[in-house]
């Protein structure tokens, strides 16, 4: 298996065949070692900076009825709220003054939301934080509304592609289509986004073939960002009952997709930390490079529950902001509270391929 992960650090390419030998084989020895080849990578491209993006959640009501999510149209129990612009800018204003200079917008899919009342909230807040970065997470929409969004001064967004197993898929979002999701990630990729991919680990029935199927529909997407978190249940979905994904299995995924996209921007997500009470730093001693703290205000954060459990912590973004990134430091790692790009976009990488 070291041959393997030798090769897999060296080429950042594996075969169908060999991730699954590898996937099915890993020992404890060897899954050091994977993590290990991840995170000196990443500290190759990105030296020992973890970033830190501030998250607003800023509506929860969602048109979609994904099987897995506590904010499913379905799920009746749900109390539905969204934030108006002057709410958002305001918190943006608190993110700022802490020091972030990326604000990633999330939300479920809410009509109310049109481009017209986007693109004049992105607006707002790029003429007064030029030096920000706005990412937006807000699902599927057309190439040309995505294009305005774009032109209004977002430059990333996060649209996971949840499992690249059709089957699964069509099982767990009714209505919807892997392909359309696909294809607003390649829409997203041509209009200039930078963008980010991913998937869900321990959803029932997925298997390993699933995984290699995701990593390598990653290698061939190459997106900028990707977010893996373990599938959590949520009591107010039909799958209640089923057993949350794997931490570990998590933490091999994030390995496994550092060596074979170097320079991605890979956060240790919300999900992984909700799991495991150090599933941050497993993250990050497993090659992820990014934190996303919830800047939401607290009182609405019980109502975004995507799955039960979300991180204990009550107000990382800002009240425990320290606390964060002394628990960073301890990795060894430096919390970096700038726009933190993707390397290819980013000044220092401009600034060392001209000389
Ligand atoms: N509506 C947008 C953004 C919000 S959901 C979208 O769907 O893209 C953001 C992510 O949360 C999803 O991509 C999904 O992967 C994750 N998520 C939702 N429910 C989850 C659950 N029960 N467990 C773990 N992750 C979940
Ligand atoms: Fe809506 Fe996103 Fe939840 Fe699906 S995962 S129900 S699109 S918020």
């Amino acid at each position: 298996m070291k041959a393997l992960i030798d090769k897999l650090t060296k080429n950042n390419n594996l075969g169908r065949k060999e991730l699954i030998e590898l996937l099915l084989n890993l020992d404890e020895e060897n899954k050091h070692y994977l993590h290990d080849q991840a995170r000196k990578t990443t500290a190759k491209v990105y030296s020992r900076k973890i970033f830190l993006r501030g998250l607003i959640e800023f509506t929860n009501y969602c048109r979609n009825d994904c099987a897995y999510c506590g904010l499913r149209s379905s799920n009746k129990r749900c109390e539905r709220y969204r934030l108006s612009a002057g709410e958002i800018l305001d918190i943006t204003t608190q993110g700022y003054n802490l020091g972030y200079r990326t604000f990633v917008l999330q939300g479920g899919e809410d009509p109310f939301f049109t481009d017209k009342r986007l693109t004049a909230l992105i607006s707002k807040i790029k003429a007064r934080y030029p030096d920000c970065a706005v990412t937006l997470s807000l699902g599927e929409r057309s190439a040309s509304s995505y294009q305005k969004l774009f032109e209004a001064g977002a430059s990333r967004y996060l649209l996971r592609h949840e499992t690249r197993s059709e089957k699964l898929y069509s099982k767990l979002h009714p209505g919807m289509s892997s392909k359309a999701r696909e294809k607003c990630l390649w829409d997203l990729k041509k209009i200039g986004f930078q963008t980010g991919a991913g998937f869900m680990v321990g959803l029932p029935s997925q298997t390993t073939e699933d995984y290699v199927a995701d990593l390598l529909f990653l290698k061939e997407l190459e997106p900028h960002m990707v977010g893996i978190g373990p599938f959590i249940p949520h009591q107010d979905t039909p799958l209640s009952l089923a057993s949350s994904g794997d931490p570990e299995l998590t933490c091999i995924m994030l390995s496994l997709t550092r060596l074979l996209l170097p320079e991605v921007l890979l956060p240790a997500t919300t999900a992984l930390g909700s799991v495991h009470s150090r599933g941050w730093e497993k993250g990050l001693q497993a090659g992820a490079n990014v934190l996303m703290l919830n800047l939401s205000p607290p009182e609405i954060r019980k109502k975004y529950t995507l799955y039960n459990g979300k991180t204990s912590i009550p107000d990382e973004a800002r009240i425990h902001l320290q606390a964060v990134q002394e628990r960073i430091k301890r990795t060894g790692n430096i919390a970096d509270m700038g726009r933190g790009d993707h390397i290819s976009l980013s000044e220092a990488f401009e600034v060392s391929t001209l000389v």
